[in-house]
């Protein structure tokens, strides 16, 4: 499936938030959204005219740029993001917490959420390289979601690879409670599908459902 290959962080100050979509460098003064660095400079959306535009504060765009920020969060396309809208809308339940449960239980984001790539780019690298498997089984499919009750590892190859071992040990990024560490943390099992209250991401998903919804 295709994905977003160009600048992130124009993608950041476009949100005009951080989205951390670059791994250990959004914590240094080396993001251009960091506050400790003479970078807040560019801290404006990116473009031509991106410094001396005003945003217009009209609902649509508002809507517009909720649903733009949790797409590019979790990397999907608008096609990917709508059909996934589409499958949440059709489910019983609060059709936005479908929606972001559905992108939590997305394997790429539940290599992200253990630990092993220091962003949901490179935690879906480790999945389209083979190195994921699930109850014991190869799976190479980012998209793929993962149900209560499976484990997910590390293929024990990758478990000494340089970045792996690195964003382990200094990212050290906490392993939410939906999820269970295991082998020293090379395996996560999935306790459950997540709540929304264990969704950390700054997301109102009902805006995106105002704005599917129109
Ligand atoms: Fe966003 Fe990270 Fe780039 Fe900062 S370094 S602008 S958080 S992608």
């Amino acid at each position: 499936m295709a994905r977003y290959t160009g600048p992130v962080c124009r993608l950041c100050r476009r949100e005009r938030t951080k989205l951390y979509l670059k791994g250990e460098r959004c914590f240094s003064t080396k993001c251009p959204m960091s506050e400790n660095t003479d970078r807040t400079l560019r801290a404006f959306p990116p473009g031509m005219h991106g410094a001396s535009r005003q945003r217009q504060g009209s609902e649509y765009l508002t809507q517009l740029r909720e649903k733009q920020k949790a797409r590019r969060i979790y990397g999907l396309l608008e096609k990917q993001f709508r059909n996934l809208y589409e499958e949440a809308n059709r489910r019983p339940g609060i059709t936005g917490t479908n929606l972001l449960q559905f992108l939590e239980l997305r394997l790429d984001n539940v290599a992200y959420r253990a630990g092993w790539g220091a962003s949901r780019s490179q935690a879906r690298q480790f999945v389209r390289h083979g190195h994921v498997n699930v109850n014991g089984k190869r799976v190479t499919i980012p998209s793929y979601r993962v149900r209560p009750g499976e484990v997910v590892t590390l293929k024990n190859v990758t478990r000494e690879n340089f970045n792996v071992k690195r964003n382990l040990d200094v990212l050290d990024r906490n392993v939410p409670g939906w999820l269970e560490a295991g082998e020293n943390g090379f395996s996560v099992t999935v306790r459950a599908v997540p709540q929304r209250e264990q969704i950390e991401e700054s997301i109102k998903e009902q805006l995106i459902v105002e704005l599917y919804s129109k």
